[in-house]
């Protein structure tokens, strides 16, 4: 909140980003600073610093949240004790007030091609975003929300998020997980009436023995987003907890869609909701960019007061990212439910969903393919029932070469050092992929192979 009163812009990194996701996002958006822990999950993070901060020159501060510092590292608690003075009269710091149309928060795109594209938010376009969500989503200064996903994602921060609750004087209860116990204990003690969720977290809690035993009493809305919730678990929702579901249908280039309090249950259930903004564009075209029939399935394309118009620094990718006329095409296949709002019904875009945590599969590919074991690689999604997918890597080995999954994961989590969720969870071996008629990989046979290998294995152990 700091950065934007200062016009610094945040780069809203994920806790789970390595070096390979830290490196290339500082060396690209010319980070200045960064603000670590000492221990991140485990890991290291003075460490990474160190070594991405030898090979990014920008990057000139590392303030650390703990005790343990690296060198030339300063601890975020010294900084903090000094008065403001010291470093830049306020006053300076009042003329620094950025202008409304320039970036204020750097988000990141869900994974479309090769490395993650970075998404420069402004202050007008963002604070329209979450204001204009609260309104929609029924967050009012009365609402206390619970935020227990990585805080720097487009939905909690700002979909109405950390961000609407602060300009309304709304109350947030941060939670270091969104996992069944420690949020309804929270919800229950905290008198929480607001959470944003994906549908694993909601499977996960309408599974759990505690359920039962909680006062949700305060509960008004569980917004569900960031990965399709079925139609069967939302009915579940509405069964066990009253009508406090909301859905989502957001992202972090901008259009939100929500269902709304008050709408009828079919349409909560079955559909992702409408755009909160009466200026919001929405297009359904087919592949050749012409409108599809009413109630037919085509791509989403997207324009409005707060969908970006291109990518940070990402010129060629911009070309096909966006329509001439500006229209982001969200890569989503959706189409309009007889009461007006959107139905997900696939994607166009190359990417695995995992439990709302997206997975660019050329990204992890192009790591695949330099192991020397592998001549030829596919990353496709193999269905879940809690996180709705993961990844499974299919290769073609060089003549004599063996790999196993551990061997796989040992080299991308070890070597390559990409954050963990994106590690592919099953390895295929084949003798060659399978092609499409114009000689590209087809990745729908592949996961209908896939696919039917679980149902094999699912039928044999039962
Ligand atoms: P992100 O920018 O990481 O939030 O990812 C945005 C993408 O997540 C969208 O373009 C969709 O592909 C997917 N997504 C978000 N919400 C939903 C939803 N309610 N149902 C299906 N897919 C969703």
């Amino acid at each position: 909140m700091a950065c934007l009163k200062v016009g610094a812009i945040p780069v809203a990194c994920l806790p789970a980003h390595r070096h390979a996701e830290m490196g290339y996002l500082a060396r690209h958006t010319e980070a200045a600073g960064w603000l670590i822990p000492a221990d991140l999950r485990g890991v290291d993070a003075i460490v990474m610093a160190e070594e991405i901060r030898d090979l990014v020159p920008s990057l000139r501060e590392v303030w650390v949240l703990g005790d343990r510092i690296g060198r030339g590292m300063t601890r975020l608690a010294d900084l903090l004790a000094d008065p403001i003075e010291t470093h830049c009269p306020i006053a300076d710091l009042a003329r620094l007030a950025p202008s409304p149309a320039t970036a204020a928060v750097f988000q990141l795109s869900g994974g479309t091609t090769g490395v993650p594209k970075v998404i420069p938010r402004t202050h007008d376009d963002y604070l329209y975003n979450s204001l204009a969500s609260a309104d929609a989503a029924a967050v009012d200064r009365d609402s206390v929300l619970l935020i227990g996903v990585p805080i720097a994602h487009n939905f909690p921060l700002a979909c109405p998020g950390v961000q609407a609750a602060l300009l309304l004087g709304a109350r947030i209860v941060l939670a270091p997980s969104p996992d069944a116990e420690t949020s309804l204990a929270l919800i229950e003690r905290e008198r929480v009436t607001w959470v944003p969720a994906v549908p694993a977290t909601v499977l996960s809690w309408l599974d759990h023995p505690r359920l039962g035993r909680t006062d949700l009493g305060s509960l008004r809305t569980l917004c569900v987003g960031g990965a399709r919730l079925n139609p069967e678990p939302a009915r579940r929702v509405l069964d066990a907890l009253g009508p406090v579901l909301m859905q989502v249908l957001g992202m972090a280039e901008g259009l939100l869609c929500y269902t709304r309090h008050g709408d009828p249950a079919d349409v909560v259930v079955e559909t992702q909701g409408r755009p909160v903004s009466p200026d919001d564009e929405i297009r359904i075209v087919d592949e050749r960019g012409r409108d599809v029939a009413p109630g037919a399935i085509g791509e989403l394309l997207a324009r409005g007061p707060y969908t970006i118009r291109g990518y940070y620094r990402a010129e060629a990718h911009n070309r096909t990212a966006f329509t001439e006329d500006g229209f982001y095409r969200t890569g989503d296949l959706v189409r309009r439910h007889p009461s007006g709002n959107l139905v997900v019904e696939g994607r166009r875009k190359d990417l695995i969903n995992r439990g709302g945590e997206k997975i660019s599969a050329e990204e992890v590919e192009t790591l695949i393919v330099a192991h020397p074991a592998v001549l030829d690689v596919a990353v496709v999604a193999m269905p879940d029932p809690v996180l709705g997918e993961r990844a499974c890597a299919c290769v073609v080995l060089r003549e004599g070469a063996r790999l196993t999954l551990g061997e796989l994961t040992r080299y991308l989590g070890e070597e390559r050092r990409i954050a963990k969720f994106k590690l592919p969870e099953r390895l295929e071996v084949y003798e060659r992929l399978p092609a499409t008629a114009v000689g590209k990989i087809s990745k729908a046979a592949l996961r209908d192979d896939v696919r039917r290998r679980l149902e094999t294995e699912a039928t044999r152990r039962s």
